[in-house]
């Protein structure tokens, strides 16, 4: 007999077949761009040998050339000097076939990365990582919105779950996750909090949270008592397990039996960052004029 007192399980939000959706949407606008002159061009750079770097890449280039945006890969070994990596990021800045450019961190430890990611264009710069576009992120003014705070919206604005008066609670601060996601939120009327690792009682946090959204990098760090019933528990993390597998910040299989929506690891968040890359580069060259 069905048992209706029965906790039901979590609605899954499906990162992958979303992604792929906005993709297919995004193929058809840039087509339609390069028939009025402009096509959307993206410029990598990758300094060093990281493999997990070159994966990111491959992948990000990949999924640029299937929806038609051309890409351009600029390599250098890992003991480039930080002149010859800002002399290519002027070059790409006044290239006016590149709209957008992506540095692929991390960099080699010499390099101070900030440096580099503030000599790129602000228009250009496609993960919204530039101080002009945190800023106008901080500010609610237009710019462009970093892909992985961005796809966490999407994903959680497509499942129709409500945000307005609801609280929040962010689990990682840093400047390319955790505070752009908070401020995503806050734009959209949730009362958030965010929490780091020097935050007491994480758990008494969590429990209050309509919201919650993991972006820390401790597998399975957001256990099942840590989740209020029915809420929306999104998770950024991406953790290697020592048997290979990946594994997210949160316990997925005991999370889903108490949470309302829930994302997977793989298959969650992982593909909206593309997909919000994508749209980025999209964005920035439909801004330009077409040529003449
Ligand atoms: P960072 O290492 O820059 O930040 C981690 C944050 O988590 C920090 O703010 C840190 O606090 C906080 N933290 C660490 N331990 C705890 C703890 N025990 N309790 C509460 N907070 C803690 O990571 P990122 O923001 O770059 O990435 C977070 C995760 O998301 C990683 O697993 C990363 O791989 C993944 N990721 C996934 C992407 C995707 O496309 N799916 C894209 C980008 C990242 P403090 O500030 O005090 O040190």
């Amino acid at each position: 007999m069905l048992d209706c007192a029965a906790p039901m399980a979590a609605q899954i939000l499906d990162g992958k077949s979303l992604a792929a959706s906005i993709r297919a949407d995004l193929r058809e606008r840039v087509a339609a761009l390069v028939q009025r002159g402009v096509r959307p061009g993206l410029a990598v750079v990758l300094a060093g040998d990281d493999a997990a770097s070159r994966v990111y890449v491959r992948n990000k280039t990949l999924a640029a050339a299937e929806i038609g945006v051309h890409s351009e890969q600029h390599e250098f070994k890992a003991d480039v000097g930080e002149a010859t990596l800002l002399q290519q990021i002027r070059a790409l800045n006044e290239n006016p076939l590149v709209h957008s450019i992506l540095v692929q961190l991390p960099l080699p430890k010499h390099i101070d990365s900030a440096r580099v990611l503030e000599a790129i264009a602000p228009a250009k710069d496609v993960d919204g990582f530039h101080e002009v576009n945190l800023g106008a992120l901080l500010a609610g003014r237009p710019g462009v919105v970093p892909c992985t705070p961005a796809g966490v919206m999407r994903l959680i604005e497509n499942a129709g779950v409500p945000l307005a008066g609801r609280h929040a609670v962010v689990l990682g601060r840093s400047n390319i996750v955790g505070k752009p996601v908070a401020l995503l939120l806050l734009q959209k009327d949730a009362s958030v909090t965010i929490c780091h690792s020097k935050s007491k009682d994480l758990k008494a946090i969590t429990k209050q949270a309509d919201i919650l959204v993991a972006a820390v990098g401790r597998a399975k760090l957001v256990t099942a008592e840590m989740v209020k019933p029915g809420a929306c528990v999104i998770d950024v993390g991406i953790n290697r397990l020592p048997d290979g597998k990946l594994a997210g910040d949160v316990d997925y299989e005991a999370v889903r039996e108490v949470a309302g929506w829930i994302t997977p690891v793989p298959g969650g968040v992982g593909p909206m960052t593309i997909a919000m890359l994508l749209e980025n580069c999209f964005r920035a060259a439909a801004r330009q004029k077409p040529a003449a």
